[in-house]
């Protein structure tokens, strides 16, 4: 038997390492800044922009800075100006924003086919399972379709499932709205296939984690490795044949163990498999440890509180309607309001939204369950930025588009 992979269930974060930053109170000696976000404020946007690049470049991250620049370039001016206003409000820390949300993700079901050791689907807590109805989905995208750049259709399921997927992704086309959509690929048959791409899916993305059969089905469990990776590759085979540059298709990996690193030899073996074929990008991305609800050890620890970015730019709608500021809430312990009952634009600024910011600005979520948990918040961050997030929305959001 194979190594099983590093995950294990959480116990909470490790202890902050700077508790005074955290609770507000500052321990003898230390500068703890009694508003955290107070330098964003006292930066204009282009001197914040500016110390970006420098700080970027100084910590070798100057393809960050580049890949801003030409992928802001590619939106329209409507999305330039928002995701500007993002990183503004973001930075001075404010609770009302005069801004939309320009993401969402809108999830057609919360059944899932499999039990990946990773995901919460996996785990003895129970959550509530169904699929979106169409009159709910019509309703979100008809508001959306006024602000909302685009949306992942996936979140705590596997959308696959859903039999009007291929129609939701057709109405929020023409809505204007581009589609993103993540799936474990063990469902997608020949008609599947034909469909997401007729419909106009923009974005694929693969989650397939395993370079060989043992690894593989250890990890994604009730999943066969020949079945999935059969079905992936005919896939890019019917894109290749119709000569269509979308969706553009990335297969992603997550990096739980040793097997599974960028540096693994059989990762180069694997990809050949797909050699000649229009897999766009392949990605091993590191784990997080969806809001606490399984430890992930080492790649948060140790740093300093950074305000998570989603309550800035996104919501998340359940399928039965209730909303979510970000997408490691899986159960919707967060939930900021229901579809059903309120507008988007009423949500994104209530009372719920308000309040979280305020805790994010303030550094202080020793009562935001499940933020408290939570290892977004304790991530690298440039200026005040987390930088994984920023290299993947750019890299995911904004460079994964280059090829429509
Ligand atoms: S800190 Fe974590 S749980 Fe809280 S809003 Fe951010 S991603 Fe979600």
């Amino acid at each position: 038997m194979m190594e099983s992979p590093k995950w294990r269930p959480s116990r909470g974060l490790p202890e902050n390492p700077h508790p005074a930053r955290q609770s507000g109170v500052r321990r003898k000696g230390e500068k703890v800044p009694t508003d955290p976000m107070s330098w964003g404020a006292r930066l204009g946007l282009e001197e914040g922009l500016g110390r970006l690049a420098w700080t970027a470049a100084s910590s070798n991250s100057v393809t960050v800075i580049t890949e801003l620049k030409m992928g802001l370039a590619r939106f329209p001016w409507r999305v330039r100006k928002t995701l500007l206003q993002a990183a503004w409000h973001y930075l001075r820390g404010h609770e009302v924003l005069p801004y939309l949300p320009i993401r969402l993700w809108v999830e057609p079901t919360s059944y899932c086919n499999l039990r990946c050791v990773m995901c919460p689907q996996s785990f003895p807590r129970e959550h509530a399972k169904g699929y979106m109805d169409w009159g709910l989905f019509r309703k979100v995208i008809d508001e959306a379709a006024e602000f909302v750049y685009d949306i992942n259709l996936h979140h705590t399921g596997e959308s696959t499932l859903h039999k009007r997927l291929p129609d939701m992704i057709a109405y929020a086309r023409q809505a204007g709205i581009y589609t993103r959509l993540h799936s474990n690929g063990t469902l997608l048959r020949e008609d599947l296939a034909h469909a997401l791409i007729d419909a106009g899916l923009d974005l694929l993305s693969f989650s397939f984690d395993g370079f060989d059969k043992e690894t593989y089905e250890s990890i994604r469990v009730n999943a066969r490795f020949e079945k999935t990776l059969a079905n992936i590759i005919r896939f890019l085979e019917i894109k290749k044949a119709r000569g269509s540059k979308k969706p553009y298709t990335i297969l992603e990996v997550i990096h739980l163990n040793e097997k599974l690193s960028p540096t693994s030899p059989q990762r180069y073996e694997f990809e050949r498999r797909f050699e000649g074929l229009p897999l766009d990008e392949f990605i091993i991305k590191e784990p997080h440890n969806w809001a606490g609800s399984y430890d992930q050890s080492g790649y948060a620890v140790g740093h300093v509180f950074t305000p998570c970015t989603f309550p800035w730019y996104a919501l998340v709608i359940h399928w039965d309607g209730r909303v979510a500021p970000c997408p490691q809430d899986f159960y919707c312990d967060l939930q900021v309001g229901h579809v059903r009952e309120q507008t988007l634009r009423a949500i994104w600024n209530g009372e719920p939204m308000q309040r979280l910011r305020r805790a994010m600005r303030l550094r202080d979520c020793s009562k935001v369950v499940p933020c408290r948990d939570c290892d977004m918040i304790r991530r690298r961050a440039v200026l005040g930025v987390p930088t994984p997030y920023l290299k993947v929305f750019l890299k995911e959001t904004v460079l994964g588009y280059s090829g429509q």
